[in-house]
């Protein structure tokens, strides 16, 4: 799998290098011009030459003074879980504020936003309950924003492997049941975000689809490859037009073992408690520090991550990595030395994960302001080994894009390649309409064992791994402000 995986990366890199060659070979054709030639191809190879340097200094600062990794061990350690609208979230947003002032950006400011307030409460509890009334206790947790259960909620259950499987099915088969969506991630796909997006539909809509036929809850296979006993939260949707039932997912272990019963008894039942409500909606912030543009001002290069997280642990690698490599990225530059062209913001983005208010926000006043954004990158898919970035534009621009890729080999971050960006940067394509929306791309092969789980701890950050991510971000910043797209 892994020669595989490498093979395909190198063929990539050599694909950059080629795209390169192609750019470059019109200047070196030209025999009716020698001396005109040769001067534009020096040019070239000095700001080549000028910019692996720049690079250079870019990692090195990184790895011998990178402030990542305490930031993280802040964030994630003192502060702990963050989820909207908890007084966590909030003193998350007092340190953002207060670590990017001391890094000395031109200016930090706050964005207030509305935000969803959702709250677990007392810890949740499920149980298999056999013909002979023989319990077996397994591990569950409420998806985020469900209703509670309203006390002990036992029924039986019918097993599906899809929505579409809940739709067909004789509503008799569903009434008075809980659904369970035991549909697993698909482990052939080499990319596990591919597999994450493709299982998504049962844990956000898999309620509203149960309580359509009448069922009493929708219990869900945790969205992960790996097999334990960490069940994994994650945002769900009720419709307004349908009756609110509870969704909660079941780790992997507890999702096999219920399927393996039920093969057994059909009759089991299973029961239910969990005492999650949601709350008014409290007042929040995005938090924003900027670095002003020496030639082009008027001109916004955005990075950032969300500084929410889910609440059954610390949010390291979702998204605690994503919000200290923003910061990073601007200090490292700074620090190297280098006065950026275009203004450079670094965003804390509050709410991806129940409601993307945040991300909204900062589209809507970039909208009203009237800004001129060049570029978005983000950094929520974890903080591991760079590999590089995933970019949505058109194909022009991912070109010009590709042709930095040799500058990023040296440091293994030079896939650069079209897809997903990121969640909170999206909502600016329909308001701002930037050149290029980017998602940090990193090595995801672990990400969906830990995500939205209890194991999303500091301890599974590697240090050298997160300044990598930082650097390679501040690289990609470094060219997009000297030379636009
Ligand atoms: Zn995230």
């Amino acid at each position: 799998m892994i020669v595989t995986f490498s093979a395909a990366r190198c063929r990539r890199a050599v694909l950059s290098a080629v795209v390169l060659l192609v750019i470059l070979r019109p200047v070196h054709a030209q025999p009716s011009k020698p001396a005109k030639a040769e001067k534009v191809s020096a040019v070239a190879a000095k700001a080549d030459r000028t910019d692996s340097l720049a690079l250079r200094k870019l990692f090195t600062e990184a790895l011998l003074r990178g402030e990542s990794y305490d930031n993280l061990r802040y964030l994630t350690g003192t502060i702990g879980p963050r989820l909207s609208g908890s007084p966590q979230a909030q003193q998350a947003v007092e340190w953002g504020k207060v670590t990017m002032e001391k890094a000395g950006f031109d200016r930090v400011y706050m964005q207030p936003v509305l935000v969803p307030h959702w709250v677990r409460g007392g810890k949740e509890r499920g149980e298999i309950v056999g013909n002979k009334g023989k319990e077996i206790r397994v591990p569950v947790c409420a998806l985020g924003g469900s209703v509670g259960t309203g006390g002990k909620l036992k029924a039986g259950v019918v097993e599906v492997h899809s929505l579409d499987e809940v739709k067909n099915l004789p509503e008799a088969a569903i009434r008075g049941k809980f659904v369970f969506y035991n549909r697993p991630f698909d482990d052939a796909l080499i990319e596990p975000g591919t597999a994450y997006g493709r299982a998504g539909d049962q844990r956000r809509s898999g309620a509203i689809e149960a309580a359509k036929r009448g069922a009493v809850g929708a219990l869900v296979r945790s969205l992960t490859s790996a097999r334990d006993d960490f069940p994994h939260t994650g945002a769900m949707a009720y419709d307004a037009a349908v009756p609110k039932v509870p969704g909660a997912a079941l780790s992997t272990n507890a999702a096999d073992q219920l399927s393996q019963l039920l093969k057994a008894s059909p009759d089991l039942q299973f029961e239910l408690e969990m005492e999650c409500t949601t709350l008014p909606d409290e007042k929040s912030f995005n938090v924003v520090g900027e670095i002003k543009g020496s030639k082009f001002p008027q001109e916004i290069i955005t990075v950032g991550g969300h500084l929410d997280s889910w609440d059954l642990a610390q949010g390291a690698h979702d998204d605690g990595t994503g919000v200290v490599q923003s910061m990073e990225a601007l200090r490292l530059l700074r620090a190297a030395g280098f006065r950026p062209e275009r203004t450079l913001r670094a965003v804390l983005f509050m709410n991806e994960e129940n409601g993307t208010r945040g991300g909204t926000e900062y589209a809507r006043l970039a909208q009203v302001n009237k800004e001129t954004h060049l570029a978005a990158i983000e950094s929520d898919g974890g903080g591991f080994t760079p590999r590089g970035f995933n970019v949505e534009a058109t194909p022009e621009v991912l070109a010009k894009l590709v042709r930095w890729a040799p500058l990023l080999l040296p440091y293994h971050a030079a896939d650069i390649t079209a897809g997903h960006s990121g969640t909170d940067v999206e909502p600016l394509q329909a308001a701002v309409h930037p050149k290029a929306l980017i998602g940090y791309d990193c090595d995801s092969q672990r990400y969906f064992d830990i995500h939205h789980t209890a194991a999303d701890t500091f301890d599974k950050v590697n240090r050298r791994e997160l300044e990598l991510g930082g650097a390679s971000m501040a690289s990609l910043i470094y060219l997009l402000s000297k030379y636009g797209l």
